[in-house]
């Protein structure tokens, strides 16, 4: 295990236990996660080290959600996904027209097809080897089972895209540092994460199925995500909320808490976390945020 001794946002010392949460879906193991009193940024603390981490995936994890077309939750599962990637698609369209575009954590590959077939030059980064085989054969993509961003050239991403990958990421600070090396002038990062802060999260207390400890390292807030990008230059110029996600989270989290499948109830608490999303400050169960990278305007010299 691992303990961090400080903030990775803001440095401060002052950490304090903010809840204890089973890993439903894996171990079963008891994970802490604690909160920054100086900025409110909370994270899993102590969490597995990096090289056992893999142990708390769950390994049929892609293979369930692709091949099983069976039943209604996977009917669902699948139209929703595909309306998904359509949104998806539109929102990358919408705020880079130009053509390098990088998804890390692409798992099976069907955002990054898309991506391909609307005419972007893309790339695509999975660890997992059965996720990244299924993209690589099914789509022809491009796929490097690297994670490390050093293997690319400064500016050489006009777009980046990480859809519910960064909370997973261990070494935080440098990988914001490296999206602002390897993206070109005011190129984008399109990221999704759970939040916290939504009226779901808030229901479900230590069964939300967004805290997803030990595998979700990190838990942000708009305010926090803000901070963490600010300091390598980046500027948040929209957030979108991920609706559909309310319902899969609440659905999920119905089934930690109660040990059961109830879909009305787990329908009703995502409809009220959305609506609740839309008229207070809360936010939704999980929020694209779009950042963009400044130029520097002093060099020292
Ligand atoms: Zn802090």
């Amino acid at each position: 295990m691992i303990l961090l001794d400080k903030c990775p946002i803001c440095s401060g010392g002052n950490l304090l236990k903010k809840l204890d949460c089973i890993d439903h879906s894996t171990s079963k193991e008891k994970f802490t996660i604690v909160s920054c009193e100086t900025c409110d940024f909370s994270f899993t603390n102590p969490r597995p080290k990096e090289n056992s981490l893999g142990e708390y995936y769950k390994s049929d994890m892609y293979i369930s959600h692709t091949n099983n077309t069976k039943g209604l939750f996977n009917w669902m599962y699948h139209t929703v996904r595909k309306y998904a990637i359509g949104t998806k698609l539109n929102l990358l369209k919408r705020i880079s027209k130009n053509k390098n575009h990088l998804d890390i954590g692409c798992g099976t590959g069907e955002f990054l097809s898309a991506c391909k077939n609307a005419g972007y030059n893309t790339k695509g980064i999975e660890p997992s080897e059965l996720a990244r085989e299924q993209a690589i054969k099914k789509f022809n993509l491009s796929v490097s089972e690297n994670t490390n961003l050093d293997q690319f050239k400064n500016d050489q991403f006009d777009s980046i895209s990480m859809w519910h990958v960064l909370e997973h990421v261990p070494a935080l600070n440098k990988t914001i540092e490296e999206f602002n090396r390897i993206l070109s002038e005011n190129g984008k990062v399109i990221i999704a994460v759970p939040n916290h802060k939504s009226w779901d999260a808030k229901y479900y207390k230590e069964f939300w199925a967004g805290w997803d400890v030990p595998i979700h390292l990190w838990h942000f807030s708009k305010i926090s995500i803000e901070k963490l990008f600010l300091k390598y230059n980046f500027k948040l110029i929209e957030n979108k909320a991920m609706q559909f996600d309310s319902f899969y989270v609440s659905l999920l989290s119905e089934e930690f808490k109660t040990g059961k499948k109830n879909f009305i109830t787990g329908f009703i608490i995502g409809l009220m976390s959305n609506i609740i999303g839309i008229f207070t400050k809360r936010g939704h169960s999980s929020i694209i945020y779009v950042f963009e990278k400044r130029e520097t305007h002093f060099k020292m010299f």
